[in-house]
């Protein structure tokens, strides 16, 4: 992990861009143009067909099988699934057996938090501090015994109830755009893997502008799609149908280009970026689970684990966090 500064940093990364744009315009020509959709980072409505992804999930207690598009944006890189589910329909996908996953790796999350923390302690002064899409209030729970005065948003009824009765967390259930707080308040706001998930992000990065104090931090994570892990995950889910996506709940993919292009419309200037790489270690099989499954696990674990390493080298990672504050 390491950071790299605003402009400089990615003057740095540019040329392995540029070299991945060229292969990719040697080896997939499989772009083709469709009906215009307006693209929610940049406004350009210049977007075309990129890739067909197979998705498996649960609606209304129904397994669904279905394959989505990806169209992708010719200005700015980014990518969104199509057609989009309706804000009901995707609520109903964050039920408790989807935060089940995250309660049981409180671990891990905890020492990823904490990183966080450690980032926003040198960036801006300690005060009130929101975060956005907070899930089960884990990361509010940290802030506070560091010593933040904490505030939450989160429009699943299930992880808002969550966060109240694991940590004591009180938030706002619903839209950032909704939530009525006060506007230049908040010394820090955060969003962690939550940008992607929201069927609307342009009024929700505008939203949140406005609570920020004049010299207050906004910090976004997200999976980085233009990296090498996530290029194997696609290549598994076409050639053996393995669904590991997150379709149809990821709707956005970002990258650096198409994440900065949203924030510089939206009037923030971009202070820092760092590109993380988490980790490749696998979870201990659940006792009865088949041998060939186990062995897919160890295989993928290796499979992360160089990609990191390549990733790493290439000064990259599969997630990208960048902090920003409002320009001028
Ligand atoms: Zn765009």
């Amino acid at each position: 992990m390491r950071y790299k500064k605003g402009k400089r940093g990615m003057i740095r990364i540019k040329w392995i861009r540029e070299f991945s744009d060229f292969l990719k315009r040697l080896f997939f020509k499989n772009e083709v143009r469709g009906p215009a959709i307006y693209c929610k980072s940049c406004g350009s409505k210049e977007a075309v067909f990129w890739k067909s992804i197979k998705s498996k999930y649960s609606l209304n207690g129904r397994v669904i099988e279905s394959v989505f598009s990806i169209r992708r944006c010719l200005h700015c890189n980014l990518k969104r699934v199509d057609p989009l589910l309706t804000q009901d329909m995707l609520l109903k996908l964050y039920d408790e057996d989807y935060y089940r996953q995250y309660l049981d790796n409180a671990d891990a999350r905890k020492g990823y938090f904490t990183d966080m923390l450690n980032t926003l302690g040198g960036l801006v002064r300690k005060g009130k501090i929101l975060d956005v899409g907070c899930g089960d209030g884990l990361f509010l729970r940290l802030a506070r015994e560091d010593g933040w005065d904490v505030y939450g948003i989160e429009p699943s009824g299930t992880a808002a109830n969550l966060a109240k009765e694991r940590h004591g967390v009180d938030i706002f259930n619903g839209l950032p755009e909704e939530s009525g707080f006060k506007k230049g308040d908040f010394n820090a706001v955060t969003l962690f893997n939550v940008l992607g998930h929201m069927r609307d992000p342009a009024p929700c990065v505008g939203a949140l502008k406005e609570l920020l104090t004049g010299d207050g931090l906004l910090v976004i994570e997200t999976p980085n799609f233009r990296n090498i892990w996530y290029r194997y995950r696609l290549l598994e889910n076409k050639l053996l149908g393995i669904d590991d996506l997150h379709i149809p709940r990821m709707i956005y993919w970002f990258d650096l280009d198409s994440l900065s292009s949203m924030l510089n419309r939206f009037g923030f200037e971009i202070v820092g970026v760092k590109f993380i790489n988490y980790g490749a270690k696998t979870p201990a099989p659940k006792p009865g689970v088949p041998f060939i499954k186990k062995a897919y696990l160890y295989y993928r674990s290796i499979v992360k684990a160089s990609c990191n390493a390549l990733s790493a080298l290439c000064g990259s990672g599969d997630h990208i966090r960048v902090m920003c504050r409002r320009r001028g």
